[in-house]
C-alpha cells in the first residue's frame, strides 16, 4: 500500500512573513491529516516555515540543492545547509530547473545521489514538453529522465525517492493531463522501475502527478490506480486551494 503524498512547491513566492502565515494556516487546517504532506518554500523562508511546522508532521522541503556538499559555489545551497535548517525532502529536476536554468540529467543525478546519501528524501521531477508529446516521444523522454536521474541509486536507496510526473505543457498553464493519460505514464514509469530494479520496486514507488492540479480535478486524478499524490505549484500558494487538494477524499 503506497502512502498518499501531497507536496506544495511555492517556487519564487512569499516573503518570510507571508510564508509563516501560510504555514500557520496549513498546520491549523491539516492537523490530524494522515496523508504525507510536504511544503517547499523558497530558501529564504525555510527557517521561518521550519519553526511553524515543528511538531505538525508536515515535512519541510527545499526546491533545489547544490551538487556538492560545500566549497566555492557562489549562489548555491548545500544539502548540509538544508538539513541544518530542518529540511527533510528536496525537489530535483523540476522542469523550470531543466528548461529555464538548463539543468541536465547528469547534474540532477549528482544532486540526487548526494541528497540520498545525506539522508534527505528526493522528489525527482520528470516530464515531456508539448512538442515531445506531439512527436509521440513522451515515454522515451520520461524513460531517459528516470534512468539518468536514478543512475547509481540502489533499490534500498529508492525508498527515499518519490517520482513526480509533470508534463511541462501542464505546469502553470491551466491545462491538465487527463487522468487516464497521466495514469498511463505513471504505469510506464512503474514498468521501467520493475525492469531496472524489481517488480516490488515498481509497485512501491510513490508517483505524484503535477500540472495545474486544483481542488476541482484532484479527486478524479487520485481515483487512478497509479497516481499516488500531487506536486502542486500555483494552487499551493493559498490555504483555500491547497487544503481541499490535500483533502480530495472529503469532496471539493
Ligand atoms: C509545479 O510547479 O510543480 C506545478 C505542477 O505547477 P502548477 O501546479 O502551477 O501547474
Amino acid at each position: 500500500m503506497r502512502t498518499v503524498f501531497i507536496a506544495g512547491n511555492w517556487k519564487m513566492h512569499k516573503t518570510r512573513r507571508e510564508a509563516a502565515a501560510l504555514a500557520d494556516a496549513l498546520v491549523k487546517a491539516l492537523s490530524g491529516e494522515k496523508k504525507k504532506i510536504m511544503l517547499a518554500p523558497p530558501f529564504t523562508a525555510l527557517a521561518a516555515v521550519a519553526e511553524r511546522l515543528s511538531g505538525s508532521g508536515i515535512l519541510l522541503g527545499a526546491q533545489n540543492c547544490a551538487p556538492e556538499e560545500q566549497g566555492a559555489h557562489t549562489g548555491e545551497v548545500s544539502v548540509l545547509m538544508l538539513k541544518d535548517v530542518g529540511v527533510r525532502v528536496v525537489i530535483l529536476g523540476h522542469s523550470e530547473r531543466r528548461h529555464i536554468y538548463r539543468e541536465w540529467d547528469e547534474l540532477i543525478n549528482k544532486k540526487l545521489r548526494l541528497a540520498v546519501q545525506q539522508g534527505l528524501e528526493v522528489v525527482l521531477c520528470v516530464g515531456e514538453t508539448q512538442a515531445e508529446r506531439e512527436q509521440g516521444v513522451t515515454n522515451k523522454v520520461v524513460g531517459q529522465q528516470v534512468h539518468s536521474g536514478l543512475a547509481g541509486v540502489s533499490e534500498e536507496q529508492l525508498a527515499g525517492v518519490t517520482i513526480a510526473y509533470e508534463p511541462v505543457w501542464a505546469i502553470g498553464t491551466g491545462k491538465t493531463a487527463t487522468p487516464s493519460d497521466a495514469d498511463e505514464v505513471h504505469r510506464f514509469i512503474r514498468s521501467l522501475l520493475a525492469e531496472k530494479y524489481s517488480s516490488g520496486a515498481g509497485e512501491r514507488m510513490v508517483i505524484q502527478y503535477g500540472g495545474s492540479v486544483k481542488p476541482g480535478n484532484a479527486a478524479e486524478l487520485m481515483a487512478m490506480p497509479n497516481i499516488d499524490g500531487f506536486l502542486v505549484g500555483g494552487a499551493s500558494l493559498a490555504a483555500e486551494s491547497f487544503v481541499p487538494i490535500v483533502q480530495f477524499d472529503k469532496g471539493a
